[in-house]
Formats: structure tokens, sequence, C-alpha cells
């Protein structure tokens, strides 16, 4: 049996804007050019790299400054069961393709629900996805269901945190929890998108045999092989379709016949893992969407003149560091001063989350009508923390007090830690 096919999630995600566009890059192997805000992007996600990595961001530079906004979406460096740059794989039982990729951060503590993040960096943050969108985001599910595999949790925390890298330097974290059930109902889809991909590479076609989707020509900047396809007027007003990359998604699904059983994943030791043939390039050296798809979207947000007038924009004066934290939003500044969790401080007064928790509680009643916010379906603890984050911020709590006993706080645990200037363990 020859080699399987390697497929990360930002190929089965330009499969799904035009598979056309994936002929190009797969079949025909011809070179993507980098886009220089996919470069951007990349400089921003090393730089965050390194700070939960225990480093420092270097706010002499625009990437440093951009990162520097969505710092208090992270984790704490050095947080027990952080680790950046996880590698993921799954596996298909069938032996035909397997998915490969890394992750940008993961927290786990055994026992605990998986935290998985990804930076993404764009333009303006009206173009991050929504909670709704991640749910059949094949970058997200894919991740989710390594996660699933490897730790054995029934559910999965994702939190994909978006920077904003025109104007205004803000963020935004688009948090869910996806549960183990949904993430392999939505990997057969994934899998469907992936026959398809590995028939064509079995059988090699030409490339302008292949479908495509005119509504992807301008998509993400342009798509770079526009010259290629050279479509005809009458070809680009027939859109194939102007439905978004998760509608395509789900019409899959739907046309899927549904005698289609659940793959069974192992994830394989490293030593096993096998070079990918013939997809030479199919795990990318820039880690996924941060410097393709969202970099990309972040060009398509602004006209191809204005990128390059920002392009030969002069180098602004280099700024202190105590005048680029003067100009963070009031939000990235951490409002607690001390989180000691699972101990106490001794002989000075405390605030204990389980009253945020409350008061989350009561707000998420208030906002969505439910009881409780594990009624929500799969984005529950998403809008807990969430809640949770947002009470946090509307001011200074001094030192919190938090037990990780409980369902709540480890849900909500890496938001304390993200807002945290000085964390405390007990033993
Ligand atoms: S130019 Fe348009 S049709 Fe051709 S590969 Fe790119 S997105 Fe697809």
């Amino acid at each position: 049996m020859p080699p399987p096919y390697v497929f990360s999630a930002s190929q089965v995600s330009t499969y799904l804007l035009c598979p056309r566009k994936w002929g190009w890059q797969k079949i025909a192997k011809l070179p993507s050019p980098q886009a220089a805000s996919a470069a951007f992007g990349e400089r921003t996600h090393t730089q965050l790299e390194g700070y939960l990595n225990g480093g420092h961001l270097d706010l002499t530079t625009d990437e440093g400054k951009v990162a520097m906004s969505g710092i208090h979406h992270l984790p704490a460096p050095g947080t027990p069961g952080l680790k950046t740059e996880v590698e993921w794989y799954l596996e298909p039982n069938h032996g035909k393709w397997k998915y490969m990729g890394y992750k940008d951060f993961v927290h786990h503590i055994p026992g605990s629900t998986p935290l998985v993040g990804d930076h993404k960096t764009t333009s303006d943050l009206k173009w991050a996805k929504t909670e709704d969108d991640l749910l059949h985001d094949p970058q997200a599910i894919l991740y989710a269901a390594d996660e699933v595999v490897k730790t054995g949790s029934d559910e999965v925390e994702l939190h994909w945190v978006y920077y904003q890298t025109r104007g205004a330097k803000k963020s935004k974290k688009v948090a869910l929890r996806v549960m183990q059930e949904h993430v392999f109902t939505v990997l057969e889809e994934i899998e469907l998108v992936a026959e398809e991909m590995a028939s064509y590479l079995d059988n090699q076609p030409a490339v302008l045999d292949m479908p495509f989707n005119p509504s992807g020509c301008e998509a993400f900047g342009g798509c770079p092989f526009r010259a290629n396809c050279n479509l005809n007027p009458f070809q680009r007003s027939k859109a194939m379709s102007e439905t978004s990359l998760m509608d395509r998604l789900k019409q899959r699904k739907a046309a899927a016949p549904q005698a289609v059983n659940p793959p069974e994943y192992q994830p394989p030791p490293k030593q096993e893992m096998r070079a990918a043939e013939p997809v030479e390039a199919a795990v990318p050296a820039v880690p996924e969407e941060t410097s393709e798809a969202v970099a990309e979207a972040a060009a398509e947000a602004v006209p191809e003149a204005v990128v390059t007038k920002v392009l030969r924009k002069p180098r602004a004066k280099k700024e202190t560091v105590a005048e680029v934290v003067a100009e963070l939003p009031a939000e990235v500044i951490r409002p607690i001063q001390t989180l000691y969790i699972d101990c106490f401080p001794v002989g000075k007064p405390a605030r204990f989350a389980e009253n945020v928790f409350a008061a989350a509680r009561d707000a998420i009643r208030a906002s969505h009508g439910v009881e409780d916010w594990r009624l929500i379906n799969y984005t529950g603890g998403g809008v807990f923390a969430e809640t949770v984050g947002r009470l946090l911020d509307t001011g200074e709590f001094g030192d919190i007090v938090i037990s990780t006993k409980t369902h709540e706080a480890q849900t909500a645990l890496s938001v304390f830690t993200a807002r945290a200037r000085e964390i405390v363990r007990g033993l």
C-alpha cells in the first residue's frame, strides 16, 4: 500500500474554497507567493510564541505591538500544562490519508478539559470567525479531534484569538467548547472532502479540468492563479456558489450517503510518521491559517492600491514600552493583582472566584434565557468563560482565590490566569 497522503487543515479549506486552486498548488505544484500580510502574520506569530514561552514581545516592532494587544486573551506564560507549537496528527484507519499540522498553543492538565488556541492576524476584526463558523471550520474541528483522541476528553475548549493589524491595536477572542460527538460528526464531512482530494491526487487530472469556484477568485486579496485559469466573463459571472466555505462543508454532508461510519483514529507514534507523498508541501512551514487564509483575508479587506500604500509607509518612530502600554485599550491592563490557585493568601483579604461565577451565571441566565450555561449546546463553556472575562474586565479585582476542583473553575481558569499579574499555586 502506498504511503498515505498528508493533508493539512488549510489544504482542506483551500479545496472547499476552490478545488482548482488547491489543484494548482498540489497537483500542478505551482508556487504560491507569500503575501506581505502573510509575512506580517508569521512574524506576529513568532512573537506570540516567544511570549508564551517566557520571552518578551519586541514592542519596537509593529508585529510586537499587534501581539501585545491580545496577550490578555492568552494563558499566562509558564502556566503548568501550557505548550506551544504542538504537532497534531490524525490517521484514519483506512490508511489512505492522514491529517497533520501544528497547534499554536495547547493547555491541558490531566482530568481537565483541554484548551486549544490559535493566533489569527487580520486587517479588521470584522473578518473574525464566529462561534458558529468555528463549529464547522476544518482547522478547528481537526485540532479538536486530535485533542479528543490524545486526551480522551469528551469536550475541547477552542480559543481563536484575532489580532487586528491595521488601525487601532485591538484584539478579540472567539471561544467555544465543542463536544466529542459534534467533532466526529463534522470530521465525517471532512473525510468526504479528503476522499475527493485523494482521488484527484490518485488520478492526476489536468488542473484546468477540475471544478472551479469563481467566487474564490478575488478572495484573500486575489487568487495567485487567475492568469492560469484565465476565466472568461461568462465563467466569472456564473459563480459555482456564493455560499461560504462553512455552508459548502455542510452541503457536502447533506449530499453524502448516510451509511458512512465514523472513522476510528489512532495517533501513531512519531517515529512511524512517513513523509507526505506525493504532497510534498502538505505541512507548511508557516503554521496554518495564521499566515495563509487569515493573513490573506487581511489583504482582502483592503484594495490592492491601499495595501501598496501601507507597505511603503515610512517607518514610525520607535516608542517606549510605557508609551505603547499607554496606547493600549484599557482591557489589556490585567485586573487581578495576585491569583491564588488552590491556596489562600495569609493575613490579607481576597475575593473568591465563586462570586464572579455567580455573577456570570446571572448574566447568562438573563442573556440566553437558560437556567444553567451547560444547557447551551456546544458553546456553553465558551459563553461562560467569555462572560467571566467580561466581568473581570470591568475593573480592578485585587487578589482572587480560585479552587480548581469545580467544573466552572476548570472552564474559566485560563480566563483568570490571563488577567493576573502574579500567580501563586498551592502545592
Ligand atoms: S483563479 Fe478562481 S477559479 Fe481559478 S483557481 Fe483561483 S479561485 Fe479557482
